[in-house]
């Protein structure tokens, strides 16, 4: 469903350039929940930023469904980026909407209809468990809440691959946790694809398939999870 082909990214300044990713080739299967783990600076950020093209690539093939999303033009981008949604680790959520307004927004962006949006966002809300707080604004909810709120958003559009960055870094342990079962959840009931990028060892134990490990641009590890971390 996913695959990245010969994927290089030079980051070209005045203080001088940095190959943030070497020629990686990844390929992620229909249903996995994948993980991409490592240091700081080893480059994750710009690898799940180059799957739906936030940043472009020096270089290589970027398919999804076998489409190259290189080579498409800004429009037909945009079409293909609704199949993909995206969470962060400080949320990005609009402070001046509601929790209701801001599930709304891409799909009022859609053009979709009123009375439509309020039985998509009211199922949105469900499946995070947040009906009880559609009133409230960001600044009123806790780390999690406003995780799941971003979720919730970024499920709106029906997307086939979900994208995590970093998602639950600034998260407490249990609180890490439930938003990982929720992500578990999504994958197995919605039948999502779930590309997640962690410093945290722990993250890709929890919830992940398989998992790649990224050092200075480059793959050096990667295979299924009980593999790679089996305790001998
Ligand atoms: P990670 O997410 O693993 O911390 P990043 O993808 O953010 O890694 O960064 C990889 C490398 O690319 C780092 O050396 C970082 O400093 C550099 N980098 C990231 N974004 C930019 C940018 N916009 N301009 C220049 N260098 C960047
Ligand atoms: P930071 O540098 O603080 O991590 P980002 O540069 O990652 O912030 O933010 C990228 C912005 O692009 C976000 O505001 C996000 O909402 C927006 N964006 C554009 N396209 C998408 C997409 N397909 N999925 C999710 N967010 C997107």
């Amino acid at each position: 469903m996913i695959e990245l082909k010969n994927i290089s990214k030079l980051y070209e300044s005045k203080e001088g350039n940095v190959l943030a990713l070497k020629n990686i080739s990844l390929t992620v299967d229909k249903g996995d929940i994948y993980g991409i783990m490592g240091l700081s600076g080893a480059g994750k950020s710009t690898l799940i930023r180059c799957i739906n093209l936030l940043e472009k690539p020096t270089s290589g093939e970027v398919r999804i469904d076998g489409i190259d999303l290189t080579k498409l033009s800004p429009n037909n981008l945009r079409k293909c980026r609704r199949d993909m949604g995206m969470i962060f680790q400080n949320y990005h959520l609009l402070t001046s909407r509601t929790v209701e307004k801001n599930v709304a927004y891409p799909l009022e962006l859609d053009g979709m209809k009123k009375d439509e949006i309020k039985i998509r966002v009211h199922q949105l809300l469900e499946l995070v468990g947040l009906q009880d707080k559609k009133n409230h604004y960001p600044s009123q909810l806790s780390g999690g809440q406003r995780q799941r709120v971003a979720i919730a958003r970024a499920l709106a559009t029906n997307p086939k691959i979900l994208l995590s960055d970093e998602a639950t870094s600034a998260l407490d342990p249990i609180t890490s946790r439930s938003i990982l079962n929720l992500l578990r959840e999504i994958n197995e009931k919605l039948d999502i694809t779930v590309v997640l990028i962690t410093h945290q060892m722990e993250v890709i134990q929890q919830i992940c398939k398989k998992v790649a490990v990224l050092k200075d641009g480059e793959i050096v590890e990667r295979g299924c999870v009980n593999q790679i971390f089996k305790t001998p």
